[in-house]
């Protein structure tokens, strides 16, 4: 048994001229994950020829090119934080599997994109803590009808092995993009064909093979994580909210805002990457974030609060004018707009208006 294997990780020259070693590019923010928790697998959903591991290197580095120029403008504008990548198309993955080209052998690739403790922004969960953007390791599989399917999952495999033994990981840590946004069945074909346990199974088989009883030189004894266990809901769950219910999936319309309420999901909507999917029957929709135990969402904030402000202060309640930027500010909540759905609602004495992300109770 080869106890040094590991899979052939190649290194694309165009890694080397700007695609991972500029940390301002639109694909690689160059955040770091609060910890390594999740190796998180993704058909890359794209049938078309030759859409593999090349030709998605080319998407990501137009994707930089063309993002670069708002990225540019946001930082002349002071922005920063989260706020410096506003309407920049970040999409991006760890690694990018493909399998040989079809009846051609030695043609399949592995690409490392993005080191494995900076974020990639594929898992469709935004920043929920714990959630797959934050902890997880990204790779893409090439579902195009140009490659060898089977061969790519072998690499792919292979890959999870390698990264279970390099960052300590168990089977548990091995999810499907689905398992974060339930909405979008990703992997596709391993989903859609009930062979994501066949898959994770494989991967610990390969792991057993080829690691089983080694150490990493150098590897850390394992830490408890702090980040907060990930909570995934399904229709028929009773969950308790707190915070905004919209009119629409896509928090269009009206909204209310609830405290500690009670409301049983009655659907999850998986069309059109709606921003609060769930369901509360004729209520309304809401976001993962709102349900309590997926914890952004204890606190409502409400007038009197002290509140440290770190972002943008606004001159208006919907963002218009000017606005300016702080960090930990310790101010108090003096009222609260709710009519016309303001998007920076909550008023911070005379300076302004912020929006709830930027604030932290006191
Ligand atoms: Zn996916």
């Amino acid at each position: 048994m080869d106890k040094t294997y590991s899979p052939t990780l190649v290194y694309h020259p165009a890694l080397a001229t700007g695609l991972t070693v500029d940390p301002t590019g639109a694909i690689r923010p160059g955040t770091k994950k609060t910890s390594v928790r999740w190796i998180i697998i993704h058909e890359a959903g794209n049938s078309s020829v030759n859409a593999g591991a090349d030709n998605h290197l080319l998407y990501l580095k137009n994707l930089t090119a063309s993002n670069l120029a708002t990225y540019n403008m946001n930082k002349r504008l002071g922005k920063t934080g989260n706020a410096l990548y506003d309407g920049l198309k970040y999409i991006s993955f760890n690694y990018f599997v493909q399998g040989n080209i079809k009846g051609q052998s030695n043609t399949g690739k592995v690409y490392n994109i993005i080191p494995d403790e900076e974020i990639a922004w594929c898992n469709t969960d935004g920043t929920t803590p714990g959630g797959g953007n934050m902890c997880g390791i990204s790779i893409e599989i090439a579902d195009s009808v140009s490659y060898d399917m089977e061969d790519g999952y072998r690499r792919a495999i292979e890959l999870v092995a390698y990264l279970l033994n390099k960052h300590g990981l168990d089977r548990s840590a091995i999810k499907a993009h689905r398992d974060f946004y339930p909405v979008k069945t990703c992997p596709y074909q391993l989903l859609t064909n009930n062979r994501f346990d066949w898959f994770k199974d494989q991967c610990i088989a390969k792991y057993n093979e080829v690691y089983k009883g080694v150490t990493t030189p150098g590897e850390k004894p394992k830490e408890e994580s702090k980040d907060t266990p990930l909570q995934t809901y399904k229709v028929g769950d009773e969950v308790t909210i707190t915070g905004r219910i919209y009119a629409s999936a896509w928090k269009a319309g009206n909204s209310i805002e609830v405290k500690d309420k009670k409301f049983k999901i009655t659907e999850i909507i998986a069309y059109n990457n709606p921003t609060a999917p769930y369901k509360l029957g004729s209520v309304g929709y809401v976001d993962s974030a709102t349900i309590a135990g997926s914890n952004n969402a204890i606190w409502v904030p409400s007038v009197g609060d002290k509140v440290s402000v770190t972002g943008n202060v606004y001159a208006s309640a919907w963002k218009a004018g000017n606005y300016y930027t702080v960090k930990d500010k310790q101010l108090a909540i003096t009222g609260i707009i709710t009519a016309n759905n303001p998007t920076a609602p909550y008023r911070v004495g005379a300076i302004g208006y912020v929006e709830k992300d930027s604030l932290k109770k006191v």
